[in-house]
């Protein structure tokens, strides 16, 4: 098996998920998180998880699953690095240098960014042909879908391999160029944002404005309901970098999404969002 020991960091949402999806493959995994109780929330997620998919009725040993992954106090040596700490470049920069001094010279350090160059991550240490994005998609047990995003120093080997392992984790590899959003949040965000402009201007109730796009556009939840699943805070921090990256103001998040954000209201994580949960 290729990458038999995978180092996540950061154990939020995404970095949870992908840790499970990793140890389901039947690999060992360490997953760091600096900020105290949050590998213990991601366990508690990851059982919660496994418990709903076998009921769905997937061939899985939960406690096995759960067996092969490790908390880690900083960063270890490992096969691959997929980093899922917040949307912050410099907090991703410094994981990127610390990563190459820490990591074996073969290892690949991969980003699960939802926006962020990942040639500024590359330019952090001294494997650019061995950095790539590999942006999963939320709840990562559940979706199918991994961009794999390469900058015009990873070589192919390193894109072929990461091609692969998405497809030996059940998953369907796209592959896109490195631009601020790649493609699924240069039009995702656009579309969330332009929803909040609607909510802010009073032109619909949120369920109503979910309602529209679910039976609308046949999507299986509206634009509302995802920010909060994605995340505001997160929503914010890629409109950002659309917006610097791109040079165009109507990428500037919509204020009522900034007003969630600094009242801490972050979505389904914090428990209210849009909608509360
Ligand atoms: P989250 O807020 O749930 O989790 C972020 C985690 O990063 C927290 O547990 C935090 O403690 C940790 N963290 C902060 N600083 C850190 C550091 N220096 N080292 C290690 N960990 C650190 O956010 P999330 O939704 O899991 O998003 C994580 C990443 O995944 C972001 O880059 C985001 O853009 C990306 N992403 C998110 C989604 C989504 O739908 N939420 C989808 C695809 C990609």
């Amino acid at each position: 098996m290729r990458f038999e020991h995978v180092l996540v960091v950061g154990a939020g949402q995404m970095g949870g998920g992908i840790a499970q999806t990793f140890a389901a493959s039947g690999r060992r995994v360490s997953l760091h998180d600096p900020y105290p109780g949050a590998t213990e929330r991601a366990r508690a997620t990851m059982e919660k998880s496994l418990t709903r998919l076998a009921e769905k009725g997937a061939d899985l040993d939960a406690a096995a699953v759960l067996g092969r992954i490790e908390p880690a106090g900083d960063l270890v040596p490992a096969d691959l690095m997929v980093e899922a700490a917040v949307e912050d470049a410099e907090v991703k920069k410094d994981i990127f240098r610390r990563a190459d001094a820490t990591l074996p010279p073969e290892a690949i350090l991969a980003s699960n960014t939802s926006s962020i160059p990942i040639a500024t991550l590359a330019a952090e240490t001294s494997r650019r042909d061995k950095v790539i994005g590999m942006h999963f998609f939320n709840p990562v047990p559940v979706m199918t879908l991994v961009e794999v995003v390469r900058t015009p120093q990873t070589s192919d080997e390193t894109a072929a391999a990461v091609v692969e392992l998405a497809r030996e984790l059940g998953k369907t590899p796209a592959e896109a160029n490195d631009f601020p959003g790649f493609v699924s949040n240069r039009i995702l965000m656009p579309y969330i944002n332009e929803a909040v402009w609607a909510l802010h201007e009073g032109v619909a109730e949120p369920e109503a404005i979910d309602t529209i796009a679910k039976l609308g556009f046949n999507h299986p939840m509206g634009p509302l309901a995802l920010a909060d699943l994605i995340g505001l805070d997160t929503c914010v921090a890629i409109l950002e970098v659309l917006e610097a990256g791109l040079g165009d103001a109507r990428y500037s998040p919509c204020p009522l999404l900034r007003e969630h954000v600094d009242a801490g209201r972050l979505g389904r994580k914090s428990g209210q969002g849009f909608y509360s949960y």
